[in-house]
Order: C-alpha cells, then structure tokens, then sequence
C-alpha cells in the first residue's frame, strides 16, 4: 500500500513571516535545504506528496484570494521545477475559532485517505505546529515536527501535547535530518523507464512482506517476479508495456534493468547492509545455487545451459541476459550455476535462490551504521 507525506506548507515548506501570512511575493522564503532534500526524498523513497495547509480566513477581507494565489503558485512552481510534485493539495480557509472539522488538526479534509487503501501507518504528518503532530495522531500515522518554536499550535490542541509523545517520530530544525530518518524506514525505490519499445514502472519495498502484483504480458516471467518478491521477502509491483509484436527481447531486458535499477537504489548506502549473500536451492530434480556480492561493481559468472527454447513465451536465452542486465544496473556481483532436467525447475530454482540469496544479502542491522567494506565507500 502506498505511503504519503503529508506536507505542511508554512514553517515547514517555507518559513512564516512575523505576520504567519504568505500574502506577497516578497515574503516567500523558503526553508533551508528543503529543495536539497525533498528532491532525494522523492528520488529515492517510495513516498507519494500530500500538502495540507491551514490558510486562516483565505477568501475574506483579511486574506483575500488575490494575494494569496501568487504566492502559491510561485511556491508551487519553483517545487515542480525541482521534480517535487503534490498529488493533492489540501487548503483550509477557516478561522481557528471556527474549530472546522477540515481544519488541521482534524481530517475532515483526509477522509479518502482513511478508507483502509493506504499505509497510514508508514505514512507521516511534517509540520511545524503542535496541531500537525495532532493531525498524525488522528490519521494513526507518526508526526515529524519541524520545532523551530515549541509552543506554535498547542492552543489548538484538542488533547494533551504530552499525549503525542509517541506519534512524534523524530524532532528536528532540518531538512538534511529529514532526509536521513526516512532513509532508515523500509527501503524502496520507484522506477520509471520510457523508451520507443517499453514502458516500465518498478516499485519495490526491501524491507516488505512479499507482497507482488506484476503485469509484464509474460505469463512465465510475471510467476518468475512473483517468486523474486515471496522469497526476497520484499514489496514488488512491475508493471510493463512492451512491443511484444515484435518479441520478448525488449520486454525482459528492459524490466531487468528497471528491476536493477530499483535494488541498486533501495540499498542506498549501505550502512549497517550484510552485502553478501548466497543460497543453494533444490527443486525436484535441479539443484540452483545463486551467490550476489551488491558491492558496487557488475560482473556474472554465468553456468546453466538449456535445451528447450522457451518456457511458455519466455525464451531461455533471455535468461542469462536478464540476469546480466540486472546486474549491470544494480551495480552487483551475481555467480549463478544450475543442474537438473526439468527446464521450468531449473530456471524456477534459479530464481527462488536469486531472492533467497538478496533476502540475505540485504538484511540489515537497524543499529548499525557500518559499512561492510575497508574500501569506506561500496
Ligand atoms: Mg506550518
């Protein structure tokens, strides 16, 4: 299921004037690196972008439309500019007194993202208000609060601020430590690839459950990803259009490089990474052994041969080419052989070892920010 950031404009996009009114172009700043960072952010984490923002009294006197609407556009624009995109953006216009059940902390505006479709609970409120922190709360997911003043919004607070104890994540003044934090949860990564013969979107979540769904128009292949995610214990969807009018060519090599792509990513830096992992898998009559260094560098030894030309619309020479493509792009070392008779064991072993072999290879020690290398960089 997907996460959101739901993503609070003033204070925490751009800093608040004296005023706490973004009402003129000339008192738009934005905070320090929050370029920098939400750009990586949206990069290299699997997170999609919510902005939630009260806006006291937008359409009266006080706060006429006109003034606020360059302002906002600026502010979008200069965001967009940068790749960082809102899937929604969320204003409310009332008073504090009003107490609206669509004014922040409450989630009157929220409600199509309380139906039970989305990860809530990997999902976080960043805000510079005691009233976001409350917001997460009542979503039933964590806060991370920007505390550039201690008190802003403990006036509006339906509850004690001392209840959002555990909802607050992480307490910080920066962008950078943003960043860092969202980079410790699951690891993931989206990948979007485009060419004149496929079109290919990757997401993939290290740290899931072995939750699939992959559509890539090839029966073997899609039981093939199904596998890769059961047993590599990650979160896969692969979904790919490609021009199999002509062949499966372009359809296998591009989704593993996709595919690469999007492990290379999620490993990230590898800190606190095993790197290393191996796995000998029985099937039947094949015996499958699978070893994967993600150290930073392509290279596969290669020792299976087959004798049918395709597994269903898979074609067994575009075996060995997935996995070269894949480990070109995730930048690892991958030494596979295989033994057996049956051609759909064999392949299928290969596979189950492949992920069983990353399943190792990216375990992780949550307190641990070793590197595994005396190289000091992978
Ligand atoms: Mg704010």
């Amino acid at each position: 299921m997907q996460k959101i950031l739901f993503i609070d404009r003033d204070g925490t996009m751009v800093l608040e004037p004296d005023d706490y009114q973004v009402d003129a172009l000339e008192k738009v700043e934005f905070y320090p690196q929050v370029f920098q960072y939400l750009s990586r952010i949206v990069t290299e984490l699997d997170y999609t972008l919510v902005m939630v923002s009260n806006q006291d009294g937008l359409g009266t006197d006080s706060y006429p439309e006109e003034t606020f609407w360059p302002a906002q556009r600026a502010i979008l624009k200069a965001f967009a500019n940068e790749n960082i995109e809102f899937s929604e953006i969320l204003i409310d216009r009332t008073f504090k007194h009003e107490n609206a059940p669509t004014r922040k902390p409450n989630t009157g505006l929220l409600t199509h993202y309380l139906t039970g479709d989305y990860d809530l609970a990997g999902s976080f409120v960043i805000g510079d208000r005691l009233t976001d922190m409350e917001l997460a709360k009542n979503l039933g997911s964590r806060g991370i609060w920007l505390r550039n003043d201690p008190a802003l919004g403990a006036d509006e607070l339906a509850g004690e601020a001392a209840a959002l104890e555990d909802v607050i994540a992480l307490t910080t003044q920066s962008w950078a430590d943003i960043y860092t934090f969202l980079r410790g949860q699951a690891r993931g990564a989206r990948v979007y690839r485009k060419t004149h013969e496929t079109e290919i979107q990757v997401r993939l979540n290290l740290d899931g459950s072995g939750q699939y769904k992959h559509q890539t128009g090839i029966g073997f292949f899609d039981h093939m990803l199904d596998q890769l995610a059961k047993h590599a214990h990650c979160d896969l969807a692969v979904d790919v259009s490609g021009d199999l009018h002509i062949d499966e060519h372009h359809t296998i090599e591009d989704t593993a490089l996709a595919l690469g792509e999007a492990f290379g990513r999620a490993v990230g830096d590898k800190r606190g990474m095993e790197r290393y992992g191996f796995y000998l898998l029985p099937m039947d009559d094949c015996l499958a052994q699978v070893a994967i260094d993600f150290g930073g560098r392509p290279w596969l030894v290669w020792d299976a041969e087959f004798c049918r030309e395709k597994i269903g619309q898979f074609p067994t020479e575009m075996i060995y080419h997935f996995f070269k493509s894949f480990s070109d792009t995730a930048r690892c070392n991958l030494n596979i052989q295989a033994r057996g008779e049956n051609e759909h064991h064999k392949v299928e072993a290969i596979f189950k070892a492949f992920a069983r072999a990353i399943r190792m290879a990216v375990r992780r020690d949550p307190d641990s920010q070793d590197l595994p290398s005396t190289k000091g960089t992978l």
